[in-house]
This record gives C-alpha cells, structure tokens and sequence, in this order.
C-alpha cells in the first residue's frame, strides 16, 4: 500500500464477533470507472484523481483495501412487508471502513454489489449496471435537494457477469453514510434476548450520532426520541417532493435519520396519494400516503426493541416508549403542513385555515391527475394579483382548470394577508419546490443507455439533478412529465 491510502478506521469493529462477519470482497475481472463524485471525493477528503488511477480503482472495486479497513457485513434483522425475519445482514454489501472527512463528519465506505456473505441466504452478493446507476444518480438528487441520505462515492463496472432473468453486466457502488445502522440491527438483538448487545449498540449509535443523548437523565429514551426526530423531518421531506421509498422495511430504516436503499424507489410525477411503484409491493403497504404511518410502525418496533434497557422499572418504560410513540403522528402532522405551507408560498405567520388549504389544494390535484413537482413550481411563478389570465402555467396543468381557479382565488386572498413580498415569496417558493427531480422515465433511459455503452445521458442527467432548484429554460425537457408511452409504473427490486 502507498501511503496515498487514506487512513481508514473501524468503529464496528471494535464491538463483538456476534456483530458481524468477516468477509473478502469478490474480485472484478476488469474494474473500469463508471461514475466518480469528485464533489464528495473532497468532503471525505479524498483525492479524485488518485481514485481514479489504478489505485484507487482497486479499493474502489474491493481488489485491495487500504491501512486500517476492515472488511465485514454488518448484521442485522428485519420486518420485510411486515413479515418478520430473524436474520438479514449485509447480503451484497461490505462495510470497509470509516473515514473522517474535511466537514470533521465520520463515515461509512461499504462497497455493495462486493460479492457473497455469510448473510447472502442463496443471493449471489452482487449487482448489475442498473440498480447501482440508479442508487448513483438519485441518491445524489436527494442529495442536492437537501434530503438527509446516504451518498455515492462512486460506480464501478466489474467486468463479471451478473445472471438475472438475463446476463448483466456486474458492477459496484461505493455507498458512503454517516452508519449503516438500522431498526433491523436492533431488532436482530433484541429476537435473541441479548439485551447486552441491545445496550453496547445504543451506546454505539448515542456516541456516534447521538452525543447529547448521553447527558439526558435517561439516554435510551433520549436516543429513541433523537431518532424519532431525524425520521419525521425526513419522511416529512419526502412527501414535500414526491418521493416514494417504495421499500421502508425496518431493516432500510436507519437510525442515522439518512434515506437508504435505493431499489425499487421513485418520485411521483402526477399527484395521487395511493401512488406504488414497486412491483412487489402489490398491497400499497408504502404507498406514498403510507409513509408517515409505517414510519410510526417502525419506529414503534425500535421502542420495542429498546424496552429492555429504557428502564429498570417494565411498566415505566413502556409508558414512556408509548408516549413517544404516540407523539410520533401529531409531530407529522405538524412537520408536513410546514413543507406544504411553504411550499405554497406562506410565510412564517401561521393561520388556522392554513392546512385545509393545503388539503383542498391536494384533493384537486389527484382529481385532475395534476403534475406534482411542476405545479408547486409553477405557482411559484404566478403573481400575487392574477386570475384565470395570469395562471396558465399552472391551471394548464389541471384537466378541467377552473378547478384550480376556485383554489387560487381562496390562496390569493391568504397571500394579501401576509407581510412578505410578491418577490420575496415567489424566491422562498423557488428555494422549496425543486424545478428538476430524477424522473422515473429519465431514469430508465439513462440505464438503457449506460447498457449500450452510451454514459451521455447518465452525465447530462446528474448535471440538471446537482441544482434542482435553479430555473434553467434550455433544461425543460428534463421538467417534462413522462409521455404516455414513457411512462414507468413499476420499478423493480434492486437486485
Ligand atoms: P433489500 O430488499 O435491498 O433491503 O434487501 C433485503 C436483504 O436481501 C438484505 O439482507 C440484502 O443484503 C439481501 N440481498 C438483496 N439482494 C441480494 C443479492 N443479490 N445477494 C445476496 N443478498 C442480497
Ligand atoms: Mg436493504
Ligand atoms: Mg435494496
């Protein structure tokens, strides 16, 4: 090893064996850089180029780990569409280590798509082309539209051979988060009745994420709140951009408050909140409307696995975890109805009728199968004073408009009590409501592409993606909503 190897470290390691296993990376025949995030490259304090050489290719695609990594599958349990399973673990991923970036935040490099495990169950431990471009391009759309989550590094072709219902090109992701700590590895604790490990993995996530938490008079309680906090404001955020997780089994919860695991995800393109995407999520279980619920089911599950250590007194510490539980759906409430206020253009001054506005507005929408991103959008761009004759960038969006007018009318006169600016308000709006999302559509073309050889579309995509916030004119076809014959309305598992 040189010494241009960043040092590494491993936290997790010093916890025990029963944590995780040991594990080689499998060996990519050809190793060719697909994707290289030369932005978070400096943030982790890596050297882009030095990535890119041969070395830096061979950490990256797990041929030779650099001074200090370890290399191990994390284990952990889970509830998958709400049925139980005892043990999951890191099937596809390896955790190689933790560095300490230039912002003085420690994460977690895992290289996933690095070859079997012992918790592979039968699963090959790899990944093709696919899935990993798209992990890449929308993990770093969330990124740039400011949702907590974790990130890429980069996307690596291994030159293997991955079998599905074809033959695909294998490849890598480099996914770096501030822990790979979920629910579910709780939960995989807790099942066992090892409530010493439950204890040392609190203390673990308190250290790590948590610090305050230590100083609380009951930490564990402290912890489950801190992480009943960083979930709200981030599923509330998903909702105030469309985004469909398509997936929140406990085990893709984290307790970072980071959004994990990008299968078989997407952002909605006309508004209706019984919107699915996934193609085994055939009950609506993560339903976009769904999503504040489960987080609640799954955060409930956390407190249940936590009870053993919340306190010396049972009977206590289930009142106390129930408490929180049950301040998790007014703490929604709350939370989105802050997005959509501002997302409507309202400013801090807050008035009762506020959330039925909101409410009236979203009914109409899913009535007239409205385009959820380009509406906020374009309301953001109509003016304080205005009707039918000013509107038409967004009552053109409505199947029959006149149902937007009667909405507007009700909005305008909520605007003209308000003490902000037409311009001040239009800016406010334009800072919330993303004119770019990684449409599902874009995304497949782009895989499709990448497929043939063809990474244009791929760098062109993730250009328009890094500022979604910017109006860009020459840019509007990446705006568009998909044409009938574009449209995607299922993704399938990332596998
Ligand atoms: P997910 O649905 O992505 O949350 O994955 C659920 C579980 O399946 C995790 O334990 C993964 O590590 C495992 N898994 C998914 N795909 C594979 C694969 N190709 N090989 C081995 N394990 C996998
Ligand atoms: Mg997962
Ligand atoms: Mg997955």
């Amino acid at each position: 090893m040189t010494e241009q190897f960043p040092t590494f470290h491993n936290s997790y390691t010093q916890l025990p064996e029963r944590f995780y296993a040991r594990v080689a990376p499998a060996r990519p025949k050809a190793p060719a850089l697909l994707a290289l995030n030369k932005g978070l490259a400096e943030v982790l304090g890596l050297d882009a180029a030095w990535l890119r050489s041969e070395e830096g290719l061979a950490m990256l695609s797990g041929q030779r780990l650099p001074e200090g990594a370890a290399s191990i599958a994390m284990a952990y349990a889970g509830h998958q569409f709400g049925g139980w399973v005892p043990q999951l673990g890191d099937g596809r991923a390896i955790l190689i280590g933790e560095v300490t970036g230039t912002d003085g935040v420690r994460r977690d490099l895992q290289l996933k798509g690095g070859g079997p495990t012992p918790f592979s169950r039968g699963g090959d431990g790899l990944a093709w082309l696919g899935p990993v471009l798209r992990e890449y391009v929308v993990s770093e759309a969330m990124a740039a539209l400011g949702v907590p989550t974790t990130r890429s590094l980069a996307a690596v072709a291994t030159g293997n051979e991955v079998v599905r219902e074809t033959v695909l090109p294998g490849a890598v992701l480099t996914r770096v988060a501030r822990s790979h700590i979920r629910v579910g590895t709780f939960q995989y604790f807790s099942a066992r009745r090892d409530v010493e490990a439950v204890k040392m993995l609190a203390d673990h996530v308190i250290a790590r994420h948590y610090p305050k938490a230590r100083e609380a008079e009951n930490p564990y309680l402290a912890m489950l709140e801190a992480v009943i906090d960083a979930q709200v404001a981030l599923v509330s955020h998903w909702q105030s951009i469309g985004f469909i997780h398509g997936v929140m089994n406990t085990d893709n919860m984290t307790l970072s408050g980071e959004t994990i695991d990008y299968g078989p995800c997407a952002f909605m393109d006309d508004y209706h909140p019984d919107t699915v995407f996934s193609s085994i999520d055939r009950g609506g279980r993560y339903a976009y409307s769904n999503q504040p619920p489960i987080a609640q089911w799954n955060l409930a599950i956390l407190a249940s696995a936590l009870l053993p250590i919340l306190n010396g007194d049972k009977d206590l510490a289930i009142a106390d975890a129930q408490a929180l539980i049950d301040s998790v759906s007014p703490r929604f409430d709350a939370a989105i109805v802050a997005r959509f206020r501002s997302k409507i253009g309202l400013a801090d001054e807050r008035e009762e009728g506020d959330p039925a506005l909101v409410a009236d507005l979203l009914s109409r929408m899913s009535a007239n199968m409205v385009d959820f991103t380009n509406l906020f959008r374009a309301l953001g761009k109509l003016p304080n004073e205005g009707g039918p004759s000013t509107d038409a960038p967004a009552r053109d969006l409505f199947a029959d408009p006149t149902v937007f007018d009667k909405w507007a009318e009700v909005w305008r006169r909520r605007l003209a009590r308000q003490g902000i600016s037409e311009a001040e308000r239009q800016a406010a709006m334009d800072a919330v409501n993303p004119a770019f999302i990684p449409r599902n559509h874009r995304v497949e073309a782009m895989i499709a592409a990448a497929l043939n050889g063809d990474l244009t579309p791929m760098h062109e995509l993730m250009d328009v993606l890094s500022r979604p916030y910017e109006s860009r004119p020459d840019k509007a076809d990446y705006a568009a909503p998909p044409t009938d014959q574009q449209r995607v309305t299922a993704t399938f598992c990332g596998t």
